[in-house]
């Protein structure tokens, strides 16, 4: 892992996007998935290490990278990076760091559908800051890219099939 990876999953370790557990309120519902229809995390670059081979952690290879599903629990510090991040994502906004809410959280995430606004400032903050992190490193900078460049298109698919594609 290169060290604004590091740095980024480390920011990430003790905060959580509500001071109490929101798992409670939900049921930790963006860790659920059926038998057959499990889901998996994009990993950011240099996060596959962590996991492969790893017993509990299977890992798929997508046309956004590698992907790792998990068996439903874990310990806080293994968390992938993008699990740290959920319902939110780093996004880069002429040339720093700023936060979204992500759109693929919100048909799970009842913090998601209430906007970046229910989530803890110190939350919100942490991400900015891994994002800022992130970006001072190439191949993390494209990654964010790239991400952002999904969520544009599922933005503009939402449009096209009659939603405001807004979160
Ligand atoms: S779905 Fe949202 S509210 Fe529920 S545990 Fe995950 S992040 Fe928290
Ligand atoms: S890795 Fe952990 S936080 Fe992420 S979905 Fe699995 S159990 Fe939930």
């Amino acid at each position: 892992m290169d060290e604004a990876l590091v740095r980024a999953r480390k920011l990430l370790e003790n905060v959580t996007p509500l001071k109490s557990d929101c798992g409670r309120v939900c049921g930790a519902a963006c860790c659920r998935s059926s038998q057959g229809e499990e889901t998996g995390m994009l990993l950011f670059p240099g996060e596959e290490e962590e996991y492969s081979g790893k017993p509990g952690w299977t890992i798929e290879h997508t046309a956004m990278g590698p992907m790792v599903i998990c068996s439903g629990t874990c310990d806080r510090t293994e968390r992938p990076l993008a699990c740290r991040f959920f319902p939110l994502l780093p996004v880069l906004r002429d040339g720093r760091a700023a936060v979204m809410t992500d759109l693929r959280a919100r048909s799970v995430c009842p913090l998601a559908r209430q906007g970046l606004s229910a989530m803890d400032p110190a939350f919100r903050e942490a991400v900015r800051e891994a994002g800022e992190c992130l970006r001072g490193e190439e191949t993390q900078a494209a990654f964010l890219q790239a991400l952002a460049e999904e969520q544009e298109e599922i933005r503009r698919l939402r449009r096209a099939l009659g939603g405001n594609g807004h979160v």
